[in-house]
């Protein structure tokens, strides 16, 4: 099969939702969502996105250490994200290192007893949806992956499934660190 075909395959949903798929009015209360994005052009498609579901606040970084710096800055003042949409190649620091970075701080300050931090799900943007790429994802403690290129269904799915997992959490029906039933998958 040519390489161009195996390529095409991939970037198509696994699962296609009609286009009227949309989130359920509370979804979208409670989800403070970051991005981490140094494509000028993803970042407008991303936050156009965004803005059809009602996020019209979301907060964009350039690179890895931007969006840990900010992830920081907004736990620290009692505003911790709930999600962050993480692009995995960035200069400085890439969307791995980042996670990690991320997901440390809040073990840290967890193990500290700090009250109200719980690790955000962290879903990978990347047009490498090979399960090398995907298994490195998980392992560094990513929530899911988004495939390139972003559409709105995708995006859909992804922040309805952290709706309720904070919804859940804010009702005290779910410990904040319970792993999620499956790894969000959206190719
Ligand atoms: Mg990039």
């Amino acid at each position: 099969m040519p390489c161009f075909e195996f390529t095409h395959c991939l970037c198509v949903p696994l699962v296609r939702y009609p286009a009227a798929y949309d989130l359920k009015p509370n979804a979208k209360a409670h989800v403070r969502i970051l991005i981490a994005e140094d494509n000028i052009l993803n970042q407008k498609v991303v936050t156009k996105l965004l803005r059809t579901f009602g996020f019209d606040s979301t907060v964009v970084t350039n690179n890895g250490k931007e969006a840990r710096d900010k992830y920081v800055e907004e736990a620290e003042a009692g505003r911790p994200f709930d999600l962050v949409l993480m692009d995995l190649q960035m200069p400085v620091m890439d969307g791995f290192m980042a996670t990690q970075s991320i997901l440390e701080y809040v073990a840290i300050k967890e193990s500290e007893g700090r009250v109200g931090m719980y690790p955000p799900r962290i879903v990978a943007l990347t047009a490498d949806v090979l399960s090398s790429v995907i298994e490195e994802c998980r392992s560094c403690g990513m929530f899911g992956f988004i495939g390139k290129p972003i559409r709105r269904e995708k995006l859909a799915v992804i922040i309805g499934e952290v709706a309720v997992w904070v919804t859940e959490v804010g009702f005290g029906l779910r410990k904040p660190r319970t792993r999620a039933v499956r790894y969000a998958r959206v190719g």
